[in-house]
């Protein structure tokens, strides 16, 4: 394959090792480089078959490859560009249901009491007798979800607010999952001296509908979050979720550079950041030594979508933590946002090889993503492994104000 191919692919293979699929499969066809042959044969006008298609649509859009590709070509992007061409897209019944549940408010709160629901072992089991309804795979990660936890403000929590004016973006999956961690952000804001504010009109980001491949209908989700930004007069969008973070970033593409919410949307984009950096960057009390060992999973839209990869790390040890790293720490799970939904065999095996990798010396595993938290929650336990795994936040809390519990 001599020369560079219409996508910029100079065929160095630079990516292939960085590449999750690849690893577990080892065929050519499922790396980096050959998703970007499959796609330059598609651009030809060669007509794909349904093989070809399936390892198009086996890539998680974890960016691993285009954070080593020398010629940045954006393999992750440009498999996502080829799902939106809906005459390709294998057919997933989920983005119905995702349209259903994160569309509206009253379909979030169907999703919030679904979620609620579901945390019960009783309600597990008798979900498992009607497999049609809801996939047994589907319910094995329900194994993840966190037993309910009442949030409780701490005692101890100064109001002396100073700093910025920061909007707290919820996120579908944070509010429905992990409200609490939402919370305990607010406090960590608010002991880092910001005003919190947290709009209520805000709406989903869109990002787990753009992934399944439908962006169509999505447009009205991102013009209201820019309207309802402008509208709160904050300076910062603080985010507790990758990959909602990673996705709020991408909004001005959404747009044409002639579209004057083209110019509205990187007002917006350029206010997002991940909860450690806004806390990192405003700062918090240094605590001494708590004799805790903590091991750090890299969320792939945090590290390869935000090259985040520092601040939950120094934010955690400067709260007192000791940081035990794991290998490859970078390498996806294998949620992949609804991935571990519609690519089962490989969801599980990402899962194993995660949780193996976890060292048996910590107390707990950190990460910032939603879905990672599920994923791999989910696996620790089907593993035997007796680990708890809890967003940076929830950590941060536990230092400064004691029990999350
Ligand atoms: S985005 Fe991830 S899964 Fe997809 S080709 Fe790149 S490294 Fe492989
Ligand atoms: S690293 Fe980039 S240029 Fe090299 S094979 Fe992979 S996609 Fe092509």
């Amino acid at each position: 394959m001599p020369g560079m191919n219409s996508h910029g692919c100079v065929h160095c293979g630079l990516c292939i090792s960085s590449c999750p699929t690849y690893l577990v499969t080892g065929l050519e066809t499922e790396s980096p480089r050959g998703r970007v042959w499959l796609l330059d044969q598609h651009a030809a006008g060669v007509t794909l078959g349904s093989q070809a298609i399936q390892h198009l649509d086996d890539c998680l859009d974890c960016r691993a490859c285009e954070e080593v590709c020398p010629a940045h070509v954006p393999v992750g992007h440009l498999v996502n560009q080829f799902r939106q061409n809906t005459q390709y897209l294998p057919s997933h019944s989920l983005s119905k249901s995702l349209r259903h549940f994160l569309g509206s408010r009253s379909g979030r709160r169907q999703f919030r009491q679904l979620v609620a629901w579901s945390r019960y072992r009783v309600v597990q089991r008798t979900m498992s007798w009607f497999p049609d309804w809801i996939p047994p795979d589907t319910m094995a990660l329900a194994a993840g979800l966190p037993v309910t936890k009442v949030y409780q403000s701490p005692k101890e929590l100064s109001k002396n607010v100073h700093g910025p004016s920061v909007m707290l973006f919820t996120g579908c999956v944070m509010e429905a999952v992990y409200e609490a961690t939402n919370h305990r952000a607010i406090d960590l804001l608010t002991l880092a001296g910001a005003q919190v504010v947290v709009p209520s009109a805000q709406k989903c980001c869109g990002a787990l509908l753009a992934h399944s491949g439908e962006l169509g209908g999505i447009r009205q989700w991102v013009v209201n979050n820019i309207e309802v930004f402008e509208h709160s007069q904050a300076t910062t969008v603080a985010v507790t979720s990758g990959g909602c973070g990673a996705f709020l970033k991408e909004y001005p593409t959404m747009f044409s550079p002639a579209d004057p919410y083209f110019v509205r949307a990187q007002r917006f984009s350029e206010a997002v950041h991940d909860i450690s950096e806004v806390l990192l960057e405003m700062g918090l009390p240094s605590k001494p030594k708590n004799g805790q060992r903590i091991s750090m999973h890299d969320a792939c839209h945090l590290a390869h979508g935000q090259n985040i990869r520092q601040a939950p790390r120094k934010l955690l040890q400067d709260a007192g933590y000791e940081l035990v790293e794991m290998p490859d720490a970078d390498r996806c799970c294998g949620a992949g946002g609804t991935y571990n939904l519609t690519h089962v065999a490989m969801a599980r095996t990402l899962q194993a090889y995660k949780v193996a990798d976890v060292p048996s010396e910590v107390n707990a595993v950190a990460l910032g993503n939603p879905g990672c938290q599920l994923q791999i929650a989910a696996g620790m336990k089907k593993h035997g492994r007796n680990i708890p795994v809890e967003h940076t936040v929830d950590l941060l809390w536990q230092a400064y104000w004691g029990q999350t519990t």
